[in-house]
């Protein structure tokens, strides 16, 4: 029996939807034992997860249906994970191949503080996912405070991110972003109020995500199923939609880990008098250095002493 290639577009605890490369959907179950190797997950699939199957000859689905057996994951580029609520110290593997997260802020309404948008792009760099900021509700902007989104998009693109100025209600910006994310699988972050499902309905009219009555539900303690989905759109590409959206930038990291997810101070660190520098109470350090030369941000800095917990002596400013 040939095994066929196709993408996880659906999770619903035991059943896997199945989109093979022709289109067509087919729903799979796994092999009892399939595992992961290296990876202590309480679910073995996720939603992105490329597999390979086989049709089940002489078995039908509920329905009378042709159904498939997955028979191996293939390699991930990326993936993340939620802890598990109970004691287990499990993870939950909550989407797979993720090709970008759009993280949507605006200066206010709600006020999306560079403390979080720094937090969220280090956890990125940790899951290895790029992140492209989207400055929403661009019409709500006043003359006066045009120069700081521009300030902010300055020093987020001097670090290598993409940027994109929107607004879901004059949609200045939208054929940019679908531009962005044709043929991507996108993730949509933020808080709440910036604009998210606005903007999804905007991209795909009749698109009604589940994340927030979902997320609402594993709060009570009600819903137990892994759920999970990605939806296809029209102009092509996937929104990736689960549970878990709203825990990612909540990474539990180690302090050495953390300079690496902040691009410009690893880049610098090189150049620190210790190899070890965490560039805080250090002589000789290079990051130091380019805080006060203004090279790097006194925001991003900050950041990052936050999320060292460090004592507030090392805040700026100097
Ligand atoms: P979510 O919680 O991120 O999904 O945010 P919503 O999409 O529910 O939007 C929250 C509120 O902001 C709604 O009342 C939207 O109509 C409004 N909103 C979203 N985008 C814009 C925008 O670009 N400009 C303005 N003025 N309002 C917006
Ligand atoms: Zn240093």
């Amino acid at each position: 029996m040939s095994l066929k290639k196709g993408l996880v577009i659906k999770t619903t605890g035991s059943w896997f939807n199945v989109k093979r490369e022709d289109g067509l959907e087919i729903n799979c179950k796994i092999k009892g034992n399939f595992r992961i190797k290296g990876i202590k997950s309480t679910n073995p699939l996720a939603v992105g997860d490329y597999v390979l199957f086989k049709i089940l000859q002489t078995e039908k689905g509920p329905k009378g249906e042709t159904i498939g057996l997955i028979t191996e994951v293939l390699d991930r580029k990326n993936y993340i994970v939620r802890r598990s609520q109970n004691l287990s110290k499990l993870s939950q593997v909550i989407a797979a191949n993720i090709d970008q997260a759009l993280l949507i802020v605006t200066l206010e309404f709600p006020v999306t503080s560079t403390t979080f948008i720094d937090r969220y792009l280090a956890s990125a760099e940790a899951y290895r996912i790029p992140v492209i900021l989207i400055f929403n509700k661009m019409d709500l902007i006043r003359p006066g405070q045009l120069k700081k989104i521009e300030h902010l998009i300055k020093l987020y693109e001097g670090i290598g991110y993409t940027c994109l100025k929107t607004s879901a209600e004059t949609q200045m910006g939208m054929p940019e972003l679908k531009a962005l994310m044709i043929n991507k699988k996108s993730l949509f972050s933020g808080l709440s109020g910036v604009g998210k499902s606005t903007i999804i309905n905007l991209l795909q009219p009749g698109l009604n995500l589940k994340t927030k009555e979902i997320s609402e539900l594993y709060k009570t303690g009600k819903h137990t199923t892994t759920y999970s989905e990605m939806h296809e759109l029209d102009f092509g590409g996937y929104i990736i939609d689960t549970p878990g959206i709203k825990a990612f930038g909540m990474l539990d990291m180690e302090d050495w880990e953390i300079s690496h997810y902040f691009r410009e101070i690893f880049e610098l660190s090189s150049e620190c008098q210790y190899n070890n520098c965490a560039h805080t109470h250090e002589p000789g350090c290079a990051v130091k250095q380019a805080v006060r030369d203004g090279k790097i941000a006194e925001s991003r800095y900050a950041s990052y002493i936050g999320l060292l917990g460090k004592d507030e002596k090392y805040r700026p400013p100097y």
